[in-house]
């Protein structure tokens, strides 16, 4: 029994995309693909895997939960945690060897204990690691006011971090606030946040400690500044098909950049009923839309609860059979309306309806369209995908 409701991964795509990346990028430059939220809906063993064979070296999490789930599937490569987690949660990231993201006395001297604990002569005949030094990366908010320490601190949490029996400094980070737009203003904050985060690294430097992996860009970053990509660079969106805000690919080729990418994943359902609606009634709460004449609806088994956001109607198109029909009405928890128009024979019961996904598989909505009509970004559309909705890998 299989739900007709569903997600398709195109696993082609995503290796496409990671392929595209590392074309992208010099080889010199370690690539961390971000797989939080289940690879933002699109099944983080997977990607794990498909980045593993590609020599990926890195994936990020935003929880310890993820990163342990990645462990118990048998991934290897390295895991950077870009969260930061409570000190309950700390004692995994030694079991699951997750690097964690640091900063602010407190929780370094926090993971610091814990890695002694862990590193103590006891566990020591388990691991054998008793001399190991864990690698921790320091957090440093350039000006995105999130997690991190100001330069200014860098240098002494650093020093903190090198101090430590168990911890060493595997790298510093940093993350843009506007690196996805091409305003003026914006385009110059990104570049003092670029500048901070160099202050910081030469802070640690002075120290006469190695900064490890330096690391600031996202997918956005990644694209349009080569200058950012220092030792590491960690896309997230872009592996799943969707350029960053205004970093689009007509952007990218007017300052002649090129990649290619395509979406990896397709939301389908089916139409599991067909009725007339006679002129002047109503469809779903709120009575909202009205038939201005006779005319035929499609019933579709897909609803807010599967991620079908609400505020996606008015506005919605879904594709079937190659055409485009608009969702009228709410969309309620499990159920949409389509209005097909009165006898239309390239609709039938059962007929399959692509919401959005890649060409290939019939789609002419992206998430980026849905994304518009919401008035949201195609992170949010993708990333509300819910449990639901089961992912079938193809
Ligand atoms: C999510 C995230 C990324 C990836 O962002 P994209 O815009 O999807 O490329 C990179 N770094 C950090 C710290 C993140 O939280």
């Amino acid at each position: 029994m299989e739900r007709c409701t569903k997600a398709i991964i195109y696993k082609e795509n995503l290796k496409f995309n990671i392929e595209q990346i590392k074309k992208y990028v010099k080889t010199d430059v370690k690539i961390c693909i971000a797989v939080k939220a289940d690879s933002y809906g699109h099944n983080a063993v997977l990607t794990s895997k498909l980045a593993e064979e590609l020599g990926i070296d890195f994936v990020a999490v935003a929880t310890v939960e993820e990163g342990a789930e990645l462990r118990q599937n048998g991934i290897k490569t390295d895991i950077l945690l870009l969260s930061l987690c409570t000190p309950e949660e700390m004692p995994s990231l030694f079991e699951y060897n997750i690097t964690p993201l640091v900063f602010s006395k407190e929780y370094i001297k926090l993971i610091s204990d814990i890695a002694d604990a862990f590193y103590s002569p006891a566990t020591c005949i388990k691991t054998d690691k008793c001399d190991s030094r864990f690698p921790v990366h320091l957090a440093v908010d350039t000006g995105m006011g999130r997690i991190g320490c100001y330069p200014d601190e860098a240098g002494i949490q650093a020093k903190m971090i090198d101090s430590s029996k168990h911890l060493k400094l595997g790298g510093m980070t940093t993350h843009f606030a506007v690196s996805d737009s091409l305003k003026e203003d914006n385009k110059k904050y990104t570049a003092q946040q670029y500048d901070e985060f160099t202050k910081a690294v030469n802070n640690v430097c002075d120290m006469g400690l190695e900064p490890g992996i330096r690391s600031c860009s996202a997918s956005a970053a990644l694209l349009n500044d080569e200058r950012m990509h220092f030792d590491m660079v960690r896309p997230g969106i872009i592996t799943y098909g969707y350029y960053p805000d205004e970093i689009t690919e007509k952007y990218l080729s007017s300052i002649g950049k090129k990649i290619e990418i395509k979406p990896v994943l397709s939301f389908e359902t089916k139409v599991v009923a067909i009725r007339r609606i006679a002129k002047g009634k109503s469809v779903s709460y709120g009575r909202t839309w009205q038939a201005q004449n006779d005319t035929d609806i499609a019933v579709l088994p897909v609803g807010y609860a599967d991620g079908l956001l609400r505020r996606f109607s008015p506005g919605l198109q879904v594709t079937i059979n190659g055409k485009n029909y608009p969702v009228i009405g709410r969309i309620c928890m499990d159920q949409c309306m389509v209005d097909i128009g009165k006898d239309n024979k390239d609709v039938k019961l059962w007929d399959r309806v692509v919401i959005f996904g890649p060409k290939e598989c019939g789609a002419l909505n992206t998430a980026d369209d849905l994304a518009k009509i919401g008035d949201t970004i195609s992170y949010e559309v993708l990333t509300s995908l819910s449990k639901r909705v089961k992912r079938e890998i193809k």
